[in-house]
């Protein structure tokens, strides 16, 4: 039987094969006090033992109808993440017997903080823009998660410098909330734009990325 540190490297594989454009791993107790959490209160799953595996899909600029939210069913490029994670749990299951679940995208459904999962898995660090930089891909990946019952590794980080060292900072002058204006992201305010944007009543919606799309990450 493969150690469950292969059975791990096989499924951030299987992830890839799946479509995936990151992966990773860790293990889930070095997220019960990510910096997320503290700030949100702790909410969402507080899994102790096992690991998470991220997922990442690169959401191009010129495809900007992954991104396009609608009510109930989320975004297509959710939907296509969320696909890769059932495969994954459906394999770790059928191929090794190991116990898994998707990780439902929304804190409040039982969610994790997924930009810290997977800065924590070495995916990639943490911009100024409050969204994690992918090495390749800049800011543009979006991330789901599967829980695995299995003992993992620490992660290696990719990036030991920080991405935003020598940038004047394109992705704060371009948000219309000026949700970076206290130095530090400001949910609140984003939200507040994401909020109207939910209200509006339209049926399908294109969230602001404008902090995503300034930056030249990647590109
Ligand atoms: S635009 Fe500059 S400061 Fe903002 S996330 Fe990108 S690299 Fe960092
Ligand atoms: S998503 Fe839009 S509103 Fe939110 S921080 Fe980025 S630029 Fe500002």
């Amino acid at each position: 039987m493969a150690d469950e540190m292969e059975i791990i490297r096989s499924a951030l594989r299987r992830a890839r094969e799946d479509g995936a454009d990151a992966a990773g791993a860790l293990p889930a107790a070095n997220l019960l006090d990510c910096p997320s959490a503290a700030a949100d209160g702790w909410r969402g799953a507080r899994d102790e033992r096992g690991a998470y595996i991220v997922i990442g899909l690169y959401h191009d600029p010129g495809k900007p109808e992954l991104d396009l939210w609608e009510p109930g069913r989320g975004t297509p490029g959710d939907r296509i993440l969320a696909g890769i994670g059932k495969d994954v749990v459906r394999w770790l299951q059928e191929t090794h017997g190991t116990s898994a679940r998707l990780i439902p995208y929304q804190i409040e459904d039982g969610g994790i903080y997924l930009k810290d999962a997977a800065c924590l898995a070495g995916i990639g660090r943490m911009g100024r823009n409050n969204l994690v930089i992918v090495p390749s891909y800049g800011p543009r990946v979006r991330f789901r998660a599967v829980w695995a019952d299995l003992d993992c590794p620490e992660p290696d980080r990719p990036w030991a410098e920080d991405p935003c060292r020598d940038c004047p900072g394109c992705c704060i002058s371009a948000c219309p909330m000026d949700a970076f204006a206290s130095g530090r992201y400001d949910r609140e305010r984003c939200m507040a734009r994401m909020n109207a944007d939910k209200a509006s009543g339209r049926g399908r919606i294109d969230h602001c990325r404008a902090c995503e799309l300034a930056c030249r990450k990647g590109l």
